[in-house]
This record gives structure tokens, C-alpha cells and sequence, in this order.
């Protein structure tokens, strides 16, 4: 099988990559931090960790070959010390860093960021500095889309500062629309606007809170799609011209626009709908000639697919795509990152399959019957599944782990595959009834409701099913 020869082929050509590097840096912390360096070990590589005081005994510190705190206690704030850019790149240079990995969140779209690990002779293992300027901003990423002839949801074209604009927009196009920050992300600075009475005050708070969130107040509009499913593509570029697309996942499974469950491929898409939105995908990647790991993302109404934005770098759900092409994609980004070609790494186009189903959740420190609110507090009893087709990625999730109030709620992922969606769901069924986290409380309940609701059973939920559908909590 060509997906099997390729893996191969990047098994045994690791040096091509410790050849290049010898350290790699992570810029992250907790999962994804893990995630990263379970692989950078597998291909030969040291590796280091940053963390900030209050993260000092997450668990990602203790799997690294080296890890240093980011500056000495109270200098930044507990999410602050994984944007301390120069910090950062200080370490990596002290310690001799080949690269630096940033994950997703904090830096990873952070062009500043990228530059500065370049010009301190580093790689940067995403996409070129001045490609996350053009498709980091989603107006910016929208007139790209435009200019390569790839649908949008309809919108203004650029942002807008003056509510006559917006009022303009909502006179053509009518209610509901979406106030959306340029640089928002992870579900947040966007705001939905249903009656032409609530556009002035949503239009104001939109741009002051995506000023105080993102450091930039830019905002702009777009039609707000009646239940539409979320599908994004995931792409890998070398920067040498070649792009391919390692197929679809669908993330409708969404609360308050942020993912809770993520399927690939899409259990309930059309084909040709499939193959347009696959093309349109690359299609953008390769009129910026796009390097690296990146994901093109679409929202899909009964009238056709749409496209929203590129997020330029790896993604909490990329387990779904590894396990239904059997590509490692931190593997990749960092061949690609070393400099090698798709070509030099057996990577085309017609060697990338696609074999059975696999589904993720998010299993998070959070209460449902309370609105989603954060837990805090030690785990006392955490007994996870396992076997064949379950995969687990986590950071904090062991016995006597402390959560604290200090980052996302993200605990593990949750991966489980089977040859049908069907199949898939089933075994991430039995997961979850196996799984027991006890003295925080998690979203473990809620995701079992989920998993058995005939509309997620028949792989049909939309963007808002769950803001939608109160019996999911009952
Ligand atoms: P973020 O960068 O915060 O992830 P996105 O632009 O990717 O924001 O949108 C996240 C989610 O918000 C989408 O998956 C969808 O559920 C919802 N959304 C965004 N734009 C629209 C729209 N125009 N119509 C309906 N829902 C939208």
C-alpha cells in the first residue's frame, strides 16, 4: 500500500532529520508539548521543554530531555510566560536548539514570533513568517480565497470601522450576521447579531473586545450560515511548490463555535461536494506556495461550501487525520522544517488514503450541569481505557494531578478508530463508559449523551447542535 511505503520510508530516513537537527525546542505546554516530543524522540532528537512557575509539575517538564523555567517567578503571568518571545528564543539558544515547534495556541500563529527563532538562526517548524501575516488574519485570508476564485461566505470584503457599514451590509443582506475580529481564534471574537436593533451595541463590543483579546480591533461581517457543518482540510506544504491535502474532518460537533468532537473523514458528506472543497483547499495553499502543516477550514449549507480561514499550524484534532492515513504529521512538519521536499519524502498526492473512521474527544475539566465551568482540584482516581483503536493524548490526566485555573481545560483527547463510523463511535462509546477520572469533574457524561443522540448517531450534526439541543445536558 503507498500510505504503508511512505511511512516506512520516513522510518527509516530519520537521520534525514537528526542529520539536520539535533534539539528541538517546544514552545507549548501539556498535550500537544507531549504530543511533539514522543515523536521528536522516535526520530533521534533532544528535546526541549519551557514551563511557567504555576505548570511546574505538569507532566510535559518531565518528558523532555531538558526543561527550564520561563524567567523567575512573578515576572509574567501563568499564560504570559508562553508568550515571552525573547525569553523563549534565549533558551533555545542557550541550550543549541535546532528548531523550535509551537504547537497550537500562545506563539504558534505569532509571525513576529517566527521571525525572531529565524533570525536567531533557528528553524521554525510552520509555515513562512510572511504566510501566517497573510492567512493569520481572516480578512486578509478571505481576499485570498477571493483572489483564487475559492467561494467565501458572503461578507464585507474588508474590515469595516464606521456602523454605517455594517448597516449597509445587513440592509443588503438581511439577519443574522456574525461580528467577527480579523485576528480572533479558538471560537472566541466572534459575535452573532439576529435583529437590526442589537447591530450598533454588538458592533461596538465586538471591537473592543476583540481590541482587549487579539490587540487588534478589526472586525468585519459575514452572513451568519443556518445550520452548516463545519469540514476543514488538512494540507501539508513543502514551500517548493508541492502541496497535497491529507483529506477532510468534519468539527460540527461544536459548543459556542469551539469543537468538542472532531470525525475524519466526514462520515455524511457529499462526494462532490468532497472533492471541491479537497481542490479548493490546495488551491489556496499553492497560490502562497504554503510550507509546512496547515489546515483550510469551510462551513457547508445545503447551497454549497464556503470558505472561512487557514489556521498555519497543527491542530488540537490532527490525531483523526493520522489515524485514518497512518501519517504521522508531527513527523512531517519537522522533516519538512529540516528542509525536505514532499518529493524526497515519497509524499504525493496518490500515495495518501484514507482507511476507515476515527473520532476525538475533548474530554475537559468541566461541569455541564454548570454551563461548562472550569474544575479545579486534585484527580484522585483516574483509570483511562485502552486496546486496540484507542488512543490517548494528555498531559495532566494521572493520579494526584493538580488542575489549576491557569489554562485551557483541555485534559486528554480521546482517539478511537474502526473500520466504519459506526464502528468508531461504538468503541468510543465503551471508552468513555470505561473511563473514570474522579475528584475534578469532567464533560465525561455529556459526551456520552452525545455519543449516543440519534443525530450524531447518523453523523448529521451542524455547527450549533448542541447550543441547540437542551436534552444533550438532561
Ligand atoms: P475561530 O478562528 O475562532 O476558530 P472560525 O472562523 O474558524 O473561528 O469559526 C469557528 C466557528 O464559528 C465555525 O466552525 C462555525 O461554527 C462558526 N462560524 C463562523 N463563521 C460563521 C458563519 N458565517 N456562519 C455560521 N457560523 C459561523
Amino acid at each position: 500500500m503507498p500510505n504503508e511505503e511512505g511511512l516506512l520510508h520516513l522510518k527509516n530516513t530519520s537521520p534525514v532529520v537528526s542529520k539536520r537537527f539535533h534539539k528541538v525546542l517546544i514552545a507549548n505546554r501539556g498535550e500537544i508539548a507531549m504530543r511533539v516530543m514522543r515523536t521528536a524522540h522516535e526520530l533521534g532528537l533532544k528535546t526541549v521543554a519551557i514551563y511557567a512557575y504555576e505548570d511546574r509539575l505538569n507532566m510535559h517538564r518531565y518528558k523532555a530531555d531538558e526543561s527550564y523555567q520561563i524567567a523567575p517567578e512573578g515576572k509574567y503571568t501563568p499564560v504570559g510566560a508562553y508568550l515571552a518571545q525573547d525569553e523563549i528564543v534565549a533558551i533555545a539558544k542557550e541550550r543549541n536548539c535546532d528548531a523550535v515547534h509551537p504547537g497550537y495556541g500562545f506563539l504558534s500563529e505569532n509571525a513576529e514570533f517566527a521571525r525572531k527563532v529565524e533570525a536567531a538562526g533557528m528553524r521554525w517548524v510552520g509555515p513562512r513568517p510572511e504566510t501566517i501575516d497573510d492567512l493569520g488574519d481572516k480578512v486578509k485570508a478571505r481576499n485570498v480565497a477571493n483572489a483564487c476564485g475559492v467561494p467565501v461566505v458572503p461578507g464585507t470584503d474588508g474590515p469595516i470601522e464606521e456602523i454605517e457599514e455594517a448597516t449597509e451590509f445587513c440592509n443588503k443582506y438581511g439577519f443574522p450576521v456574525i461580528i467577527k475580529a480579523a485576528m480572533g481564534g479558538g471560537g472566541r471574537g466572534m459575535r452573532v447579531v439576529r435583529k437590526a436593533e442589537e447591530l450598533a451595541e454588538s458592533f461596538e463590543r465586538a471591537r473592543s473586545e476583540a481590541l482587549s483579546a487579539f490587540g487588534d480591533g478589526t472586525v468585519f461581517i459575514e452572513r451568519f450560515l443556518d445550520r452548516p457543518k463545519h469540514i476543514e482540510v488538512q494540507l501539508l506544504g513543502d514551500g517548493k511548490d508541492n502541496v497535497i491535502h491529507l483529506y477532510e474532518r468534519d468539527c460540527s460537533v461544536q459548543r459556542r463555535h469551539q469543537k468538542v468532537v472532531e470525525i475524519a473523514p466526514a462520515p455524511t458528506l457529499d462526494e462532490s461536494v468532497r472533492d471541491a472543497i479537497l481542490a479548493d483547499a490546495v488551491k489556496i495553499a499553492k497560490h502562497v506556495n504554503y510550507r509546512n502543516a496547515g489546515t483550510a477550514e469551510f462551513l457547508v449549507d445545503s447551497r454549497g461550501h464556503y470558505f472561512i480561514e487557514i489556521n498555519p499550524r497543527i491542530q488540537v484534532e490532527h490525531t483523526v487525520t493520522e489515524e485514518v492515513t497512518g501519517l504521522d504529521l508531527i513527523s512531517l512538519q519537522l522533516h519538512i522544517a529540516a528542509g525536505w521536499s514532499l518529493n524526497e519524502l515519497h509524499l504525493s498526492q496518490d500515495r495518501v488514503s484514507v482507511r476507515g473512521f476515527a473520532i476525538q474527544c475533548r474530554v475537559t475539566t468541566e461541569d455541564p450541569a454548570q454551563g461548562f465551568q472550569p474544575d479545579t482540584g486534585k484527580i484522585e482516581v483516574y483509570r483511562s481505557p485502552g486496546g486496540n483503536g484507542v488512543r490517548l493524548d494528555g498531559g495532566s490526566g494521572f493520579m494526584g494531578s493538580i488542575i489549576t485555573p491557569h489554562y485551557d481545560s483541555l485534559l486528554v483527547k480521546l482517539t478511537c478508530s474502526g473500520a466504519t463510523f459506526e464502528k468508531a463511535r461504538r468503541r468510543m462509546l465503551a471508552s468513555l463508559v470505561e473511563f473514570r477520572i474522579r475528584g475534578v469533574k469532567t464533560n465525561m457524561w455529556f459526551l456520552q449523551h452525545l455519543l449516543t443522540n440519534d443525530v450524531f448517531m447518523k453523523g448529521d450534526c451542524w455547527t450549533t447542535y448542541i447550543d441547540d439541543t437542551p436534552s444533550l445536558f438532561a
